[in-house]
């Protein structure tokens, strides 16, 4: 019989070439649309896809979702500034100046007198010499770390590699993470608010640029970073400190100033990033010294090459800096609020995690137990936020309960009455 195997080769050989040239002419992007459908598929089979509820009302702590009234616990209204009176007025005053939107970038058309004004008002606010704000939380923190890290090099000579390590702790948000990604640097990630492990990793690296980068308060657990001890180490390290005040400005610290108002550590922190969670608006701030303000200006891509803050909010946040610093009750009622909501959950022995502020996380476990934890809840009209993998590790799901000044004892006891009710279905996990 003739030998057929050179044959049965080549033409194997052809039909794979064929099969590849008609997946590169027409086919690619239908892999991804094909790859995406599937995922989808898989996610809602197993039930994990979020279920979104519509708000129908402002963030009161009693919204409207489907005509129904919810006892909120997962807005970061913290303070209630958001549908105060005094705020909705600068807002309507402003619109009436300025219109909605800012119609352009800081650097080519949107750089406007209030926003010099709200930058002079946080400066201030934070005890620092200037402040710079943009349009969104995440995007400060997006663009800061890489400017910060991918100094621009005014030598016709490229760098052939980034020498600068970040350290960056483990629980940080996630537009801290992005942030050290589009850095290309070397990040350099510490147990969460462990001091030993992170001096462990800087005396590594003794001879670098270093940038130790922190929440203040970690979203997901409520605890706060031991700011006191990082920046201590920084200074015998010779590290640059960045914190993240996402949680703490306006909460924490006597005069609500956040970690470096709390930790009595004015000055000491180079880079002060803040999100307008508790001024009830939008956007996000740096505070720090004047050249490090002026440097950003020029090499933060998220404030160069996106639209600018509205100044409208940017009149909003001014009017609620005003209310935090005439109102330092707003700051007692809300902790104390926290503390009594989580003493309770202790009492009724769940594990509330290492929380010490207004979030309140309490340990489910599993996904399914959130899944269906969130529908008890719901169903009770309490508005209780899961969270699941990937915003926390496998296994490590829990509802965050977020208390804010305007929850009155009542509210609060309500929903411990229905924890109560959720654990008798759910079996939750006890703190030893
Ligand atoms: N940092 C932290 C710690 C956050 O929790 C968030 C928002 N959840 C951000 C940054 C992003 O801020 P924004 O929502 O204002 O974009």
């Amino acid at each position: 019989m003739a030998n057929i195997y050179p044959v049965y080769c080549r033409l194997s050989l052809v039909l794979y070439l064929g099969k590849l040239r008609i997946t590169n002419k027409l086919e690619f992007h239908l892999l991804f649309m094909d790859k995406i459908r599937k995922l989808l598929f898989e996610i809602k089979k197993r039930g994990l896809y979020p279920d979104i509820k519509v708000i129908e009302s402002a963030p009161y702590p009693v919204v409207i979702i489907n005509g129904k009234k919810i006892l909120m616990f997962g807005s970061y209204n913290y303070l209630g500034l958001s549908v105060r009176p005094e705020i909705r007025q600068a807002a309507i005053d402003a619109i009436k100046k300025y219109g909605i939107g800012s119609g352009g970038s800081r650097l080519i058309s949107g750089t406007y007198d209030i926003h010099i004004e709200l930058e002079k008002e946080l400066a201030n606010f934070k005890v620092e010499e200037d402040a710079m704000v943009l349009s969104s939380g995440f995007g400060t923190n997006a663009g800061v770390i890489p400017a910060i890290i991918n100094m621009f090099d005014l030598t016709k000579y490229k760098r052939w590699f980034n020498q600068d390590v970040i350290f960056s702790d483990e629980l940080n948000h996630a537009s801290i993470i992005d942030g050290c990604k589009l850095s290309h640097s070397y990040d350099v990630v510490y147990k969460h608010k462990d001091i030993n492990d992170l001096e462990h990793k800087l005396s590594k690296y003794r001879k670098r640029r270093k940038l130790i980068v922190t929440d203040t308060v970690f979203s997901m657990d409520g605890d706060i970073a031991p700011l006191d001890k990082i920046v201590n180490l920084a200074k015998e390290y010779h590290a640059m400190v960045m914190v993240d005040d996402a949680h703490a400005t306006g909460i924490l610290g006597e005069h609500g100033g956040g970690g470096s108002d709390y930790f009595k550590l004015e000055g000491a922190i180079a880079i002060n990033m803040g999100t307008s969670k508790t001024f009830g608006a939008l956007g996000g701030f740096i505070a720090g010294s004047k050249d490090l303000i002026d440097y950003l200006r020029i090499a933060c891509r998220s404030y160069m090459f996106a639209t600018s803050m509205p100044p409208v909010i940017a009149a909003t946040i001014l009017a609620a800096i005003k209310i935090i610093k005439a109102e330092p009750e707003l700051r007692v009622k809300i902790n104390s609020n926290a503390a009594y909501l989580r003493d309770n959950l202790q009492k009724m022995g769940f594990d509330t995690l290492g929380s010490e502020t207004p979030i309140v996380p309490v340990l489910l476990g599993s996904e399914n137990k959130a899944i269906k934890a969130f529908q008890f809840f719901f169903d009770k009209g309490i508005f209780a936020p899961t969270v699941r993998w990937p915003a926390v590790g496998r296994g490590k799901s829990r509802i965050r309960f977020v208390t804010t000044a305007t929850h009155t004892r009542e509210d609060l006891d309500r929903l411990l009455e229905t924890c109560c009710e959720v654990d008798k279905i759910l079996d939750i996990p006890k703190k030893l």
